[in-house]
């Protein structure tokens, strides 16, 4: 990523919001170098992070690998504040797990005495608005503080923010299972019997697959995860198996293309594509989930239809990979402009929507991009992708510089967004939705990214 600086077009904030701080909701790799960011310009700002450390959505997968190595996962900014404290960069060929990305990044960087003072743990933030202001509420907008509400250990208290950068992620709310989006009617009876995306299959979790039944559902990295660590547990545990079910007809967006510029993730769709090809995993595709079942013996049983027909499975343990989506409730107050599809911000839906770009190409994208109705409130992110599942931490990382640079009153900068991102080779859909990999035509890096986690 290349960041260029330009001589400034300066704007002080509003004068009647001057004494606020910015507010950043989450203090995940995003949140905190947007946190990076605006200490670098000495823009005042306060991090409110639900979980007791730094990158607690990421604790939650830590015993997963990412694939990208180090050199794409440190923000410029936080960089340059690790260096001026001494730390040690890891080294920038190898792939961290979750863990390590806690540990030897984002604690050391949210230690940092340029961020430490401003972040908040423990502290949930529940609804945005403006003070005294509903959303119908037109009069002196933009002028009025941002009101957080937050609850920490019981208590209920109110933030006020002059600009707000929510960076809270997708991670707390997955994608319903079954294939109309709600939650299966049975859920209840159930629930002991799905686990979350990205369970920890070889350890923590492993007696609750070892020699089972598991049913995968989802068409993402996620998925292709769980999968290769369940195909571990066949080789140990006799009597372990594995189904996997998708809804299209195909999961090349999870097998990808040999053009891939990230190793990580072209081993993990090729050996996924071996597991399957050897039989060690069952893949079902085109099926539709309808409902979840108690069945004999503490099993459960999956409804649906499979090319339309109806057709039941038996496991022990069904693994919810279907991907996440935005929470937008707390947001109920706050003038949004989001895509009616994917639930991205509006300008930058079409760029990221699976329908079109199953694993997509990415122009670099800003705070014109991020921008809402709502002045200076900014969704960025993960949570920025909205249901897509494509998203790098490279690009949020130049999201929130952009976001930065706007909010220091830099609006040139801001508005001049540059990021190289490795190639995926590119995966296109077709019109039933189904998607098919072909190969990147040749693009220029400087104007295009190719973005894809697909880690639904
Ligand atoms: C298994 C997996 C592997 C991935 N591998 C890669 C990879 O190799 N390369 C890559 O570039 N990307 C990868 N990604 C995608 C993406 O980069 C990560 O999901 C990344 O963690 C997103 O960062 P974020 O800061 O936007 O959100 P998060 O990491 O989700 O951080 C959000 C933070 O906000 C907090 N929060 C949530 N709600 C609230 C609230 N209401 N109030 C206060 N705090 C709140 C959370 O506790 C969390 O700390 C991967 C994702 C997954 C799931």
């Amino acid at each position: 990523m290349t960041i260029q600086t330009l001589p400034t077009l300066t704007m002080p904030p509003r004068r009647e919001l001057a004494g606020y701080p910015v507010a950043i909701i989450g203090a995940g790799p995003v949140g905190l170098a947007a946190a990076a960011e605006l200490a670098e310009r000495g823009v005042d700002f306060i991090v409110l992070e639900a979980g007791d450390t730094a990158g607690a959505a990421v604790t939650s997968w830590g015993h997963t690998r990412l694939f990208s190595p180090w050199e794409f996962l440190i923000a410029p900014a936080a960089g340059r504040l690790l260096d001026a404290a001494g730390w040690e960069s890891p080294d920038a060929k190898r792939m961290p797990y979750g863990s390590d990305l806690v540990d030897a990044y984002l604690v050391p960087l949210a230690a940092t005495p340029e961020l430490a003072p401003h972040i908040r743990y423990g502290t949930t933030v529940t609804d945005v608005t403006r003070r005294g202001m509903d959303r119908t509420r037109s009069t002196n907008r933009s002028s009025t503080p941002f009101l957080l509400r937050t609850t920490s250990a019981g208590q209920t208290s109110e933030i006020l923010a002059r600009a707000v950068i929510d960076t809270s992620g997708t991670y707390s709310t997955p994608n319903g299972l079954i294939a109309s989006g709600l939650t299966p009617v049975h859920a209840a009876e159930v629930a002991a019997n799905v686990t979350h995306a990205l369970p920890d299959v070889l350890g923590a979790d492993r007696a609750r697959f070892a020699g089972k039944h598991t049913l995968v559902v989802g068409a993402g990295h996620s998925a292709a995860n769980t999968l290769l660590k369940l195909a571990a547990l066949v080789r140990e545990e006799p009597g372990t198996t594995i189904s996997w079910v998708i809804r299209g007809s195909s999961p090349v967006r999870v097998y990808g293309s040999s053009a891939d510029d990230l190793e990580g993730r072209r081993q993990l769709g090729s050996t996924t594509h071996d597991l399957v090809r050897s039989g060690t995993v069952a893949l079902i595709d085109q099926f539709e989930i309808d409902d979840l079942t108690p069945a004999d013996g503490g099993r459960v049983t999956t409804h649906g239809r499979r090319a339309g027909t109806v057709t039941a499975i038996d496991a022990d343990t069904v693994v919810n990979a279907t991907g996440f989506r935005p929470n937008i409730d707390m947001l109920r107050e706050i003038r949004l402009s989001l895509d009616d599809i994917v639930e991205a911000p509006a300008a930058l839906a079409p760029l990221v929507d699976p329908n079109l770009h199953s694993c997509g190409t990415v122009p670099p994208h800003g705070v014109v991009e991020l921008s809402h109705p709502e002045p200076d409130f900014y969704i960025a992110g993960m949570k920025s992708y909205g249901r897509a599942p494509t998203f790098l931490l490279a690009t949020g990382y130049e999201q929130v510089r952009s976001i930065a640079d706007e909010l220091a009153g830099n609006r040139a900068a801001a508005r001049l967004v540059q990021l190289v991102l490795p190639e995926t080779g590119v995966c296109s859909t077709d019109e039933t939705g189904s998607s098919c990999c072909v190969t990147a035509p040749a693009r220029t890096k400087s104007s295009v990214g190719t973005d894809s986690s697909c880690c639904s």
